[in-house]
């Protein structure tokens, strides 16, 4: 019995359980957290805050990068830089996290929910034209595990209508769509850089304007309504409340680690791609018998390599799945339960069956440990683990 067990392969792997996401160092972190301790700035817009605005400047191709403590704290900033009054609209996939919505409602804006192209799980570019009112006040492009929306037909809508887009690119930064970079497509972006992300400090995020004109009052809104970035660049003599605001700037203890982990970003994405073209060459072939669906990434976007999810064929095949992996200690989530059938959506009045694509798609989706540290023994067992038995 014990002969057979040592041939049965990954079964009788002696693993601890695979966790979904876990966090690591890439490189120089602890060392950068130290020396921002030594150069004696730990609040914001010390040293290293710079430095990681200037590379997100120069890498992104934006007008400004400004770190923030969140990437819903950045579109929080975008709410108050659109002059967001109650009662306006927002256009957004209901197939999406709830800051990308929440940020918005909280200035009293009602989302207006569209539905997702089923290749992608984008915003469906097709299907916004209809959802604009004389109130839209701007248009959500969620680039969904990275891989960009269809954003020229997306900016040509809103354009004609003189609405803003901004693009949620939490999960997509260094990624591309038609040789340009994710985050530089619409008027503003966001970023996270929450530990769930390809690149982290715990908790922060960006806000990436791409119009000049916006940035000094961007600038104003981070700093609690003040001057105060005029202030230490010597452009005023002394600095005061001008605009309403909060307090969104990052500390320097947090940048110094962020900076760390972006100098590493060739090595984290060459990392990313080989765990998701291992996932993608280890299942191609099950998914077909087993009536799954891989992600697809049209020729036209290079990914960020944020994630690797499979759509299995029914809710049921999905949820059996889930708790077969569990059963071999691996972690696997769903992602996400579409904003309109939750309990708050439900306030504006959407019903199930209203976005059939995002309810059918999002109650098929599972999603698979995807994370820096994750190496090839683990991946393999995890491959093997899903191709085993019934689906
Ligand atoms: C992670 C995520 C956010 C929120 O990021 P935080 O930095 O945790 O605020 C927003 N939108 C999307 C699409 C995300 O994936």
């Amino acid at each position: 019995m014990q002969k057979e067990d040592r041939n049965s392969g990954f079964e009788h792997a002696v693993l601890s359980d695979i966790a979904f996401n876990r966090a690591s160092l890439a490189g120089n972190e602890l060392e950068y957290v130290a020396d921002a301790v030594d150069c004696g700035h730990i609040a914001g817009d010390g040293p290293y805050t710079k430095r990681v605005e200037r590379l997100l400047e120069a890498e992104l191709s934006v007008s400004r990068a400004l770190l923030t403590t969140s990437c819903t704290h950045a579109l929080e900033m975008a709410a108050l830089l659109i002059d967001l009054q109650p009662g306006d609209e927002i256009i957004a996939p209901s197939f999406t996290f709830v800051s990308t919505v929440n940020a918005f409602v909280l200035r009293g804006a009602r989302p207006v929910f569209a539905d997702i192209r089923p290749d992608t799980l984008n915003i469906d570019e097709k299907k916004i034209a209809t959802l604009i009112t004389g109130r839209t006040r701007a248009i959500f492009a969620v680039h969904y595990a990275g891989v960009g929306c269809e954003m020229d037909e997306i900016n040509a809508i809103a354009g004609a209508h003189n609405i803003p887009v901004i693009e949620d690119n939490a999960q997509g930064i260094f990624g591309r769509y038609k040789g340009r970079r994710l985050g530089s497509l619409g008027s503003m972006a966001a970023l996270s850089f929450h530990e769930t992300k390809n690149f982290t400090c715990g908790e922060g995020g960006a806000l990436l304007i791409n119009d000049p004109a916006q940035v000094e009052r961007a600038e104003i809104i981070r700093e609690k309504g003040t001057n105060r970035s005029r202030f230490i660049r010597g452009q005023v003599d002394k600095y005061t409340w001008v605009d309403v605001g909060s307090s969104y700037v990052m500390s320097d203890i947090l940048a110094a680690f962020l900076y760390a982990q972006l100098e590493a970003r060739d090595q984290t994405i060459a990392r990313r791609r080989s765990i998701w073209e291992r996932y993608f060459e280890g299942l191609e072939d099950w998914s077909k018998s087993a009536g799954a669906v891989l992600p697809y990434v049209p020729p036209h976007c290079d990914q960020s390599y944020h994630l690797f999810y499979l759509l299995m064929p029914s809710e049921a095949a999905r949820d059996s799945l889930i708790r077969k992996l569990h059963g071999y200690g691996i972690q696997s989530v769903f992602h996400y339960l579409p904003l309109h059938l939750s309990g708050k959506g439900q306030e504006y009045g959407y019903e199930r069956g209203d976005i059939p694509v995002t309810e059918d798609l999002s109650a098929r989706l599972l999603r698979l440990p995807f994370h820096n540290g994750l190496d090839e023994y683990q991946q393999n067992y995890i491959i093997d683990a899903i191709k085993s038995g019934a689906a």
